[in-house]
């Protein structure tokens, strides 16, 4: 299998993937993406093998609910390559991979009318070769209006389950624009026009980028293809513990080591899980038998590090690896996250947190009440905004204190 390996850590819009992976400071960087938003506990278990003996042993839930493997050697791309194809985790070429950008409820029920259109756009995605030109964030929700509801989530088109019916939304500058409705076997077409739609424009990365006249025209062409839009709750997000029939467990900023990953897959089939499903908030969802055995999932999962209560302080502060994962920071944002964390509880913060190596913000594009971004072993100090913010002043990591003396309640 061909490897075409990049090293632009430092170039936005770009993701990497199994045919093409990222150079990062720790090696190689693997993202796999599943398939509606889904792995069966043996792929669990293969690729928590796979991250051990062919990477470091670092595994990242991302943002977009994906899984990373990290740390490779150029010479284990071919094994993890072919042993990923035997699970059918690799897709045509790179093209096809970069593209496939679905995010799926994770509570969608197995047969269920969200999960067969989300397999039919996997399958548009897949033989459509125009759509090949999307750019490679342009990425699509679907989701089910259940209680753990992605549809809060940007997405450049975002498909939300009401009642027999789909609502369909475009993203814009301003957020999502639910436009109308339409019936489940209506939906891939209705994809396909948007998709196209927007390559008829001049090249943006995203749909949010286009002036708005292009945005209109996009619009314009979807709308007739819709009936009016019904009211909707638009409500959701992130649950953890149990809810429906099911548990979340959440990764302390996405990071979880391969044994882990492996364990968890144990703790879940004792569950009655069969299958792991991922969300774009660096948390995994396993569907499970009754109450109790959710919550021995969870004391096993707490019992290992993971996150399963909605109220843990680590919840509210995002931070990217840092070094010496990647070579664009000089800070270790991970752990100096960790300390911010303890450090938020005892000073009663109760604003979200950024903490990220560099200004590329990897692991956060929407602002946040304070950031901090790594310069020369030193952090930038900037209040409700993104990294690219006016910084305030520098501090010393082993300063991080003082940051809170300004804002002490957020
Ligand atoms: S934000 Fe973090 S992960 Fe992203 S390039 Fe900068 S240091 Fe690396």
């Amino acid at each position: 299998m061909a490897a075409a390996i990049e090293a632009r850590s430092g170039v936005k819009g770009w993701c990497p993937g199994v045919l093409r992976p990222m150079q990062s400071g720790d090696g190689l960087i693997v993202r796999v993406r599943p398939r509606i938003g889904t792995f069966s506990l043996d792929e669990v278990r293969a690729l928590a093998d796979l991250a051990g003996r062919l990477g470091n042993g670092h595994v990242d839930l991302t943002r977009r609910a994906n899984l990373q493997i990290r740390g490779l050697e150029e010479e284990a791309l071919s094994e993890l390559q072919a042993e990923l194809g035997r699970l059918g985790l690799v897709d045509s070429d790179a093209e096809s991979e970069a593209v496939r950008n679905v995010m799926v409820a994770p509570l969608a029920g197995i047969g269920s009318g969200v999960r067969r259109v989300a397999m039919a756009v996997e399958a548009l995605l897949a033989s459509d070769r125009r759509l090949l030109d999307l750019p490679t964030k342009f990425g699509l929700s679907i989701d089910d209006g259940g209680p753990v509801s992605i549809a809060g989530e940007r997405a450049d088109i975002c498909l939300r389950a009401v009642g027999n019916d789909f609502v369909v939304g475009l993203d814009s500058r301003e957020g999502t624009r639910w436009l109308g409705a339409c019936a489940p076997n209506a939906a891939v077409n209705v994809v396909s026009t948007a998709m196209h739609a927007f390559l008829d424009c001049a090249p943006h990365r995203r749909l949010r980028d286009l002036p708005e006249v292009d945005q209109v025209r996009v619009q314009a062409t979807v709308s007739p293809l819709l009936s009016e839009l019904p009211s909707f709750d638009g409500t959701g997000g992130r649950v953890l513990g149990l809810v429906q029939g099911a548990v979340g467990i959440a990764a302390p900023f996405g990071r979880l080591e391969a044994f882990h990953l492996n364990q968890l897959a144990d703790l879940a089939a004792m569950a009655g899980a069969d299958e792991m499903r991922l969300s774009p908030w660096r948390t995994v969802y396993v569907t499970v038998r009754d109450a109790a055995a959710g919550r021995a999932l969870l004391d096993g999962a707490e019992a290992m590090g993971l996150i399963v209560r909605d109220d843990d302080p680590v919840l509210r502060i995002e931070a990217c690896p840092g070094a010496p994962d990647c070579t664009s920071s000089s800070v270790d944002a991970r752990g100096d996250a960790r300390r911010m964390a303890s450090l938020a509880v005892a000073k009663s913060f109760t604003g979200s947190i950024h903490v990220s190596g560099c200004a590329k913000g990897c692991a956060r594009s929407a602002p946040s009440d304070l950031v901090l971004v790594g310069n020369v072993g030193r952090y930038q100090v900037i209040r409700h905004a993104t990294t690219r913010g006016p910084a305030e002043r520098l501090v010393d990591a082993d300063d991080l204190a003082s940051v809170f003396l300004e804002t002490p309640h957020g």
